[in-house]
């Protein structure tokens, strides 16, 4: 099957019929549901952009010659690792950079672990064989994906196996001939209940012990499997229109929890039963997260690029360009933009086949860059609520320029530069619903802990920097000063 359209997109997700639970009701049809529908359609148009820009968002099969996904390709050369790169910014440019999850960060995975598989085959052959044929259906079928890595915060402190109820996180029930039984709950999965399928995998960066080998799991499944139950969290899109709420109305991904109640996943749906060890190393040793933090830069430089430009027009509407300070909050933007393009470019301009014929960015460059982000992201948001001031409370609805009464009083009292108060209105609404409106929020939320916990990440990048060269160079440095001691009269 080719690369899908929006509409079978939106096929699949009504004929599934999912279990989704929102603000205390089961959801019929997310089609259709004032919480998903907007979303839905952003994702929608991600898909026909396939069709309406194939030469850059779809290559042919390299197994049944039929167009797919870009997004899905292996790799091989760096021409094509561009190529690739340039289909997510094509996909991030729909949305401003705002839906962390379109379909390409988890297609870039299921790329990685279908190729470098043979991890897998540590326990059992099948699992890496399943890891290769559950890329193939991914990409033939063009498959929606969310995934959930975290178990729930029940006791830190704690393993899982310590917890005082340990059924609750995640874990394997029995082994049968034909498959395995799993129940419990995991966390967080954005875009849950508007997906076709779920990957159930392990943390990237929190490490389990041997005695968390019941809940050291890997596997995908439909998410209209029996059993299975994705809990969303409310929604931030209020059902109010695109001017009102330019983010909100169409790019709220939603998180949900997941609830698997005794689900079977056939033994072809498994990568990893109940081995820590493999767990551990499944990212890194499958390149997977090289793979993912590629898409993470190239969809953030996007991103970046809407919040300077936002900046901009902001800066300009009330005539703030000329003040220092505003120009050096300004320029830090720009400085993080550039920043991650240098660190894009010497990925992929370092890239280098991996073993299994990937053409694989430079980690060093992702890695930095992908612990950096976290870290800098919620000081951008903070630039534009400072310059904005007053102006993002000063908010009016599109509704208050078209009442009779008032409609005039706004339109003057909200003018500013170089834009009516109609025009500015609107811009500093989407300020507002970039950092502060509840869809704001989530977003620096999101930055900073989507790809794990920043602190645990730093730990491990600390951990694994290669710190010798540059203790040597200081040791060498000491070797080197010669003793310039002039001794004092009295010494004399
Ligand atoms: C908006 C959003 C969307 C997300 N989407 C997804 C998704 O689609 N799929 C998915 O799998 N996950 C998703 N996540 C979850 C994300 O992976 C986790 O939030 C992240 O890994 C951190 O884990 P946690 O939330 O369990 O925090 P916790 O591990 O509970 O940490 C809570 C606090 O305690 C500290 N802490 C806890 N343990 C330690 C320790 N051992 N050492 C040092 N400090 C510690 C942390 O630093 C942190 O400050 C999402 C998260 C957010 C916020």
């Amino acid at each position: 099957m080719p690369a899908k359209t929006g509409q079978e997109y939106m096929e699949r997700l009504k004929r599934a019929k999912s279990s989704v639970y929102i603000h205390g009701e089961k959801v019929e049809d997310v089609t259709v549901h004032p919480a998903f529908c907007n979303v839905v359609r952003s994702m929608a148009a991600l898909y026909d952009r396939q069709y309406e820009k194939p030469e850059k968002m779809l290559y042919r099969s390299p197994t049944t010659g039929q167009f797919v996904g870009m997004t899905f390709i292996q790799p091989t050369t760096i021409d094509e690792l561009i190529a690739r790169r340039e289909a997510t910014q094509e996909w991030a440019r729909m949305s401003a950079g705002m839906m962390g999850r379109s379909p390409d960060y988890l297609n870039a995975e299921v790329m990685a672990m279908g190729v470098a598989n043979d991890l897998f085959a540590e326990d059992d052959p099948m699992f890496a064989e399943n890891a290769k044929n559950y890329y193939e259906y991914a990409r033939e079928n063009d498959i929606s994906l969310t995934h959930t890595l975290i178990h729930p915060q029940m006791n830190r402190a704690k393993a899982l196996h310590e917890q005082n109820d340990a059924d609750v996180p995640l874990h394997l029930v029995e082994r049968r001939k034909d498959g395995i039984i799993v129940s419990g709950i995991r966390l967080l999965a954005t875009q849950g209940g508007i997906t076709d399928e779920i990957l159930v995998f392990p943390s990237t960066v929190k490490k389990s012990t041997a005695g968390e080998d019941p809940y050291a799991l890997a596997f995908a499944i439909p998410n209209n499997t029996p059993g299975v139950k994705f809990i969303c969290r409310e929604a931030f899109d209020y059902g109010r229109s695109a001017w009102d709420h330019p983010l909100a109305s169409r790019f709220e991904e939603g998180d949900a929890i997941v609830s698997f109640e005794n689900v079977f996943v056939p033994w072809e749906r498994v990568f990893v039963c109940g081995n820590s060890s493999i767990c551990n190393r499944t990212f890194r040793e499958t390149n997977a997260v090289i793979h993912m933090s590629h898409q993470v830069v190239a969809k953030n430089i996007v991103k970046t690029e809407f919040l300077l430009g936002v900046t901009l027009c902001l800066i300009e509407a009330i005539g703030i360009g000329e003040f220092q300070h505003v120009k050096d909050k300004g320029a830090e933007i720009m400085l993080v933009l550039e920043t991650m393009k240098s660190h894009l470019y010497r990925a992929e301009h370092n890239a280098k086949r991996d073993r299994w014929g990937t053409m694989t960015p430079d980690f060093a460059a992702l890695d930095a860059a992908r612990n950096w982000y976290p870290r800098i992201y919620p000081r951008l948001s903070e630039i534009i609520r400072i310059l904005g001031a007053s102006g993002l409370m000063a908010i009016p609805t599109e509704a208050d320029f078209h009442h009779e009464e008032i409609g005039d009083i706004v339109r003057r009292a909200m003018q500013g530069a170089t834009v009516d108060g109609y025009e500015r209105v609107q811009l500093f609404r989407l300020a507002w619903d970039l950092t502060m409106s509840a869809f704001g929020a989530r977003q620096t939320h999101y930055e900073y802990y989507f790809f794990g916990d920043p602190v645990r990440m730093g730990m491990a990048y600390f951990d694994g920097y290669e710190k010798e060269p540059y203790q040597q160079f200081v040791r060498e440095f000491l070797r080197g000063a010669k003793s310039v001691f002039i001794p004092s009269d009295s010494q004399r």
